[in-house]
């Protein structure tokens, strides 16, 4: 038996126990012994009953008197009593629900008992204890104890009755991973006592050392994994396009605004990029409405005349429609074929055609772009179909790139039949400079921070419930202005009709899409023209919606987050945001920047009915800040990164969640991980570090 042996080759563990464990994503020794404890219950103090105080945690050692079950007639539940005395005194101990205690425990047994001392009619008593039959080495009680994160079925007293003797046996085979020398350098835990210390603590000082030393360990791994990735990816080859400064310049001249120096900035970058024969790997971050769009515009155009294709895909139907109008009347004078295609429908334009768009089959177009009859096809997740080939793709564009998953991602760059594709995503989620430095450290970064001139600041206000009405005074003065409103709703249904409600939970007052939509029409602004929309609806309804919105068909949008990515309605001058404390700053960020987008002044009214001071002072951040990457640098510290741009679909193990928020720590595992590539690239001299990092790579998903 050796670390990679599965559970259920272990004895005493059934079953039932090893699907639970399953569920958990524990399938070897090695994962068991990884599953760390959350936090400890410090039973090391053993005291003497006649010195134990009331609402103490203590753990008390004597002998069981005695010990027997009662039912209790008015809870209708089994108590289970006991006495314990040592040498000084004697106190009760009562454990409710758990009849079979009396099969364990038996008179005259000595046994460590650990708990809080509660009080009664009888007086004092031990409630509910941990106990434990006296031995050499205690498990439960009398030392620090491990609590292992919460899982139905798998409680802490079993876990660490199987952890235990895997530790006795397996501990001395676990292979010290990291370099010696970046153990002595750090002050870092040995490994073997280390996975000894974090399940099993003398103190609190070393359990903390045997956590920092994990934590250590999975950002090393995840930053090496990270960097060999690039290592390799620019040992690959890509087509190598000379930057067409003659092209670039009319493209630039045929627009209505002048770029800013941001936009230059980073276009530079990227066509820099795409002249060397490596791949690139750029994320281009800007907030919203800064024009990321035209920094890929014109690396498509360039990408296109160096007689390559592109392939822009964005999360959305709506979004792809509307990158495929922009593409059509920007690069519409630049004799170029374009296409589009959605889960539902498929449009070509075609140069030949003098730029009319056409409907055309699904496999028509598959042809072309495989034939390179196509110059740059605009999709949704349908261009990573397995069907879908390119003749010879030069770029890819991801827009809203944090909505992808990694997966989609790593098959977009085997599309082609040729070379690797040059890729530049494009998030307004800015990366807070940890994840910059680990989970996306493969990337390039440009950011544009600078917004194009003359927009206006969108002023951001709390409303109060009691100021609801004048909100919408001001709402309605706005519509007669001739601008248009965005609602956003936290849900899509009513939850009025469901049964079973329960109205102390958290979702029990949300604003669902669905009521606010006929209450706001019925009651609030009969006279306009209300229109909903929402997840649950066909991408050909919302397509429409929206565009009749874009068309001023509606005053007032009422959405769920749909509405979040990318959307542009230059028309429209208020957001209002209800249950705002349901959102991430990052994404309200989102929300306000399908404001804002033209000459007027627009306004972000932010409602909740949450009293939380904690929440209240989140939201804030969002009145004081318009500045995304401030926000999201917020956003990570208070939420952690687990909610932040998908990060949980990597599967990275908790105690890496934790130090992603650690700038110092990154920082310190960065220069370590680098330090032993620059030595030893291939990490010959580290064979358990690489058989490690292969089994972490399958097991996590990086970029
Ligand atoms: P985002 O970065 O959020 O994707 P877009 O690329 O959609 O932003 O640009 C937002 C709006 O600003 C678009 O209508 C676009 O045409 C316009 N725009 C882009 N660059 C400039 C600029 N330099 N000056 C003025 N308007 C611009
Ligand atoms: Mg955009």
């Amino acid at each position: 038996m050796d670390l990679y042996t599965q559970i259920e080759n272990l004895p005493g563990i059934g079953t039932v126990y090893q699907r639970k464990l399953k569920k958990i994503g524990i399938k070897t020794v090695r994962d068991i012994l990884y599953h760390f404890p959350h936090r400890y219950e410090n039973f090391s103090n053993i005291a003497p009953i006649s010195k134990i105080k009331l609402q103490e945690t203590v753990c008390v050692m004597g002998k069981i008197l005695e010990i027997k079950n009662e039912r209790t007639w008015k809870k209708r539940m089994t108590l289970t009593q006991a006495v314990i005395q040592d040498n000084t005194g004697a106190i009760r101990a009562v454990w409710f629900r758990q009849p079979y205690l009396t099969r364990t425990l038996k008179q005259g047994d000595n046994v460590c008992l650990a708990g809080k001392v509660s009080v009664d009619n009888s007086g004092a008593y031990l409630s509910n204890p941990a106990y434990e039959k006296i031995s050499a080495n205690l498990t439960h009680t009398g030392r620090i104890v491990p609590v292992y994160p919460e899982t139905i079925g798998l409680s802490s007293r079993w876990l660490r009755y199987i952890i235990k003797p895997l530790l006795v046996n397996f501990s001395a085979k676990i292979p010290e991973i990291l370099p010696q020398k970046i153990i002595q350098d750090n002050n870092l835990m040995p490994i073997r006592q280390a996975i000894w210390q974090i399940h099993f603590p003398d103190s609190m000082a070393m359990a903390r050392k045997s956590k920092e030393r994990f934590s250590f360990e999975q950002l090393f791994l995840i930053e090496m994994a990270v960097l060999r990735a690039r290592m390799r990816l620019n040992q690959e080859t890509a087509p190598a396009m000379p930057m067409d400064v003659n092209l670039i310049k009319r493209f630039v001249k045929s627009l209505s605004f002048k770029l800013t120096d941001a936009q230059r900035k980073c276009t530079y970058q990227v066509l820099k990029d795409m002249e060397k024969s490596r791949p690139m790997n750029r994320l281009l971050e800007g907030d919203v409405g800064s024009g990321k769009t035209m920094v890929a515009l014109i690396a498509a155009l360039q990408t296109i005349k160096s007689g390559n294709q592109v392939a822009f895909m964005a999360p959305t139907e709506i979004l792809a429609k509307q990158h495929f109008q922009e593409v059509s009347s920007r690069l519409g004078d630049f004799n170029i074929n374009i296409g589009l295609l959605t889960g539902k429908e498929d449009k070509f334009i075609s140069k030949k055609l003098k730029n009319e768009t056409i409907e055309i089959s699904r496999k028509k177009l598959i042809e072309k772009t495989q034939k390179n009859d196509l110059d740059i096809l605009i999709g949704t997740h349908a261009l990573i179909q397995d069907k879908m080939k390119f003749g010879e793709l030069g770029l890819i564009i991801l827009d809203e790139q944090h909505r992808f998953g990694v997966a989609q991602r790593a098959k977009l760059t085997t599309k082609s039949s040729k070379q690797i594709p040059h890729l530049l995503s494009m998030t307004a989620t800015p990366i807070p400079r940890t994840l910059a430095l680990t989970i996306f450290g493969d990337l390039d970064l440009s950011i544009i921070d600078q917004l194009p001139k003359g927009r206006k600041k969108i002023i951001t206000k709390f409303v109060a419930p009691a100021n609801r009405n004048k909100s919408y005074s001001f709402i309605k003065q706005q519509i007669k202005k001739g601008r248009q409103v965005f609602i956003i709703c936290p849900r899509i249904e009513s939850q009025k009709d469901k049964e079973n409600i329960d109205p102390t939970s958290p979702w029990a007052n949300v604003k669902s899409v669905e009521d606010e939509y006929e209450r706001l029409s019925k009651q609030i602004f009969p006279d306009l023209k209300l229109v909903m929309l929402h997840g649950k609806m066909t991408p050909k309804e919302k397509e429409k919606i929206m565009k009749d919105f874009k068309n001023k068909k509606f005053d007032i949008l009422v959405s769920t987050s749909v509405i979040e990515v990318g959307i542009d309605v230059p028309n429209a001058s208020v957001m209002v945001i209800e249950g705002a404390d349901r959102f991430g700053l990052s994404q309200l960020h989102q929300f306000r920047g399908r404001v804002g987008r033209s000459k007027y002044q627009s306004y972000c009214l932010l409602f909740t009915d949450s009293p939380a001071v904690k929440t209240r002072q989140r939201l804030k951040a969002l009145i004081s800040s318009e500045n995304g990457f401030e926000l999201a640098e917020k956003d990570l510290s208070i939420r952690g990164p687990g909610d932040f741009s998908g990060t949980r679909q990597w599967g990275i193990p908790d105690i890496a969640m934790d130090s992603l928020k650690n700038i110092a720590l990154v920082e310190k595992t960065r220069n370590s991980v680098q330090q032993i590539l620059d030595e030893d690239p291939e990490l010959k001299q580290y064979p358990f570090l690489l058989e490690r990092l292969e089994k972490f790579q399958n097991k996590i998903h990086l970029e």
